[in-house]
């Protein structure tokens, strides 16, 4: 699981990779440069975070309350997310 992460991380350095995922109530920011790797969002939500999957976010797989808790407890800032405005 490591390996995934470090390999995520080593790809997204040679872009500085921002990627968005989006539900109906809120999107989703992964700041790859700012991943610290702990795993909290795979132990937390593993049928939303695999880091061996593409798109390794697959934000279908939990409530916006499952989603906002556990960003809420990513160490280093990486994930964040923003309301998406009402169309
Ligand atoms: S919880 Fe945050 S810092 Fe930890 S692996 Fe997930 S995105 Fe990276």
């Amino acid at each position: 699981m490591l390996s995934a992460f470090l390999m995520l991380k080593f790809v997204a350095k040679l872009y500085i990779m921002t990627k968005e995922y989006r539900n109906v109530e809120i999107t989703i920011k992964w700041q790859a440069e700012k991943c610290k790797h702990a795993g909290v969002c795979v132990k937390m939500l593993p049928r939303v975070y695999n880091p061996k999957a593409a798109p390794w976010v697959a934000i279908e797989n939990a409530s916006t309350t499952e989603l906002k808790v556990q960003i809420s407890k990513c160490p280093s800032g990486a994930l964040s997310f923003y309301e998406n405005e009402a169309i």
